[in-house]
């Protein structure tokens, strides 16, 4: 629209003061955007916004068409001087304030803002794109749409040289991934297995599913990781294995988890879910401890729909793992199952996705390092916002970009700041509650710092589908919030 047509528009949706209730509906008719400006006659001043929201309302108390507009009781509206810029009105909206005149120094409205339901940053999308779909329309082209393909042996391979491991097997998603390395480790009923108590359930949930117990670790401040110093107290004749967590990307310090896996021969699983390519010491993770995790969830690093990987170097590991995954069949006879096995496969059709997502991995991994460099720039200064862990030894991938809020310090709570960002098209995430709290655990242990962290953090829009000029936007909308509230 240019901008006398925007005149023409504000022209129809103005009434003044005395016409009735039903010109204003005429007039939000006229308009489309469902409100009317009521202008002084004459001067024309802008004197306040009616929704057809606040007509409905003042209709249901009584009133009838032909009563003045004025009798709506309306919210007061907010304004801002032409010139404002858009980040500065964006931060003016709430779930109230919906539309934001803009007016010149005579107080005339010359534009209006109105909150766009599109403008919408999410917080983690994937990226797809034509090779994704030229490889899926493949495996529809050819028939191979089900677990046998040759999209799953190569996703397997690219996957492992990835990580620099020997073997992976991809399966059904990141939970049953976990599964079955507990279950190559023959973990069941009556073993303890250590794992961190913030992380997404799934960790625990995988061992439970052995008939194993988790026993919940606390955190450290610094990585939001598993505290190796924690393990040893948790240690017992039962223990069989940790399962350190890589949370939103950033790797646990492994050394001293390996050191005290030794010493008591226990085996470490490292859940990779959300830190595909993060590097510890220089090593990627998942092939650090005796096998790693993945999950391809829709919202991980890369996306198979649904999908997991485990990888190992332990070809004795990764042989259970393959029975395992297919029903606890023989690898000589067919249908001959000594065990008891799952059906845990991954379709050639994901892993077909797979492929196409590990194509452009490195590309997607610079992304979400140029996203952090980002928010940490425009973040860095604000006291009360401690950004995301960057151990020296380490390489975080910036899974979900996350920050801990000092509300004392920051003069706005977590979950304030987090319904203060929604009304402004930013979706962020709080923290996953600790899982000794989750009502199916409900263990009635304190784990403090577990707590703090789950309490006072959050991530915000990671999406590699977010460009800079996005970012840049979401940190001046953090800051002016938080301006705000401090004053
Ligand atoms: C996503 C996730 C999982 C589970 O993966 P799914 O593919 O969703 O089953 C496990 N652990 C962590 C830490 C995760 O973030």
């Amino acid at each position: 629209m240019d901008s006398s047509e925007e005149l023409k528009k504000i022209k129809d949706i103005s009434v003044d003061d005395v016409s009735s209730i039903k010109q204003t509906m005429e007039a939000i008719n006229k308009g489309g955007l469902g409100m009317a400006l009521i202008v002084e006659p004459g001067s024309e001043c802008f004197k306040g916004l009616v929704t057809d929201g606040d007509i409905r309302r003042a209709l249901l108390d009584g009133q009838g068409l032909e009563s003045p507009v004025s009798v709506v009781r309306r919210p007061e509206s907010k304004t801002a001087p032409i010139g404002t810029s858009r980040e500065e009105i964006v931060t003016m909206f709430s779930d109230k304030v919906r539309a934001i005149p803009l007016l010149n120094d005579n107080k005339q409205v010359v534009d209006l803002v109105v909150f766009d339901r599109r403008v919408h940053f999410p917080i983690s999308e994937p990226v797809l794109d034509v090779k994704e779909l030229v490889y899926v329309s493949e495996c529809i082209l050819t028939g191979w749409v089900s677990s046998a393909g040759k999209f799953v042996t190569r996703f397997e391979e690219m996957f492992a040289e990835f990580c620099g491991t020997k073997f992976a097997i991809a399966t059904s998603n990141g939970t049953t991934a976990l599964h079955l390395a507990l279950l190559a480790l023959g973990i069941g009923p009556g073993d303890e297995v250590i794992v961190p108590s913030l992380t997404f359930i799934a960790t625990a949930n995988s061992v439970t599913y052995t008939g194993a117990r988790p026993m919940f670790a606390d955190s450290e401040t610094e990585t939001w990781n598993i505290d190796p110093g924690a393990i040893e107290d948790l240690i017992t004749s039962r223990t069989k294995a940790i399962i350190p967590v890589h949370l939103y990307g950033h790797p646990a310090d492994m050394d001293p988890i390996l050191k005290i896996a030794a010493k008591y021969h226990l085996k470490v699983i490292e859940d990779a879910a959300e830190a595909h390519g993060a590097t510890y010491k220089g090593l990627r993770v998942g092939g650090i401890g005796d096998m790693g995790v993945f999950s391809f969830y829709g919202n991980k690093m890369v996306t198979t729909g649904e999908g997991g990987m485990v990888v190992t170097n332990d070809k004795g590991f990764a042989e259970r793992i393959r029975i395992l995954r297919d029903h606890g069949m023989s690898k000589e006879r067919r249908y001959w199952h000594p065990v008891i096995g799952y059906n845990y496969r991954l379709t050639n059709l994901q892993a077909a996705l797979g492929v196409a997502q590990m194509e452009r991995i490195d590309t997607i991994l610079q992304m979400k390092r140029d996203i952090a460099a980002i928010y940490d720039s425009g973040l860095g200064e604000i006291p009360g916002i401690t950004l995301p862990p960057r151990k020296s030894w380490a390489q975080n991938v910036f899974w979900l970009y996350s920050i801990i809020v000092d509300s004392q310090v920051l003069g706005i709570s977590r979950n304030e700041l987090i319904e203060q960002l929604k009304n402004r098209g930013i979706e962020t995430r709080p923290f996953f509650p600790p899982v000794h709290k989750q009502p199916c655990y409900g263990i009635d242990i304190s784990l403090p710092k577990a707590e703090y962290l789950s309490a006072n953090g959050l991530s915000l829009p990671s999406s590699p589908t977010l460009n800079k000029d996005n970012i840049r936007r979401i940190v001046k909308v953090v800051r002016n919030v938080v301006n705000n509230m401090s004053m």
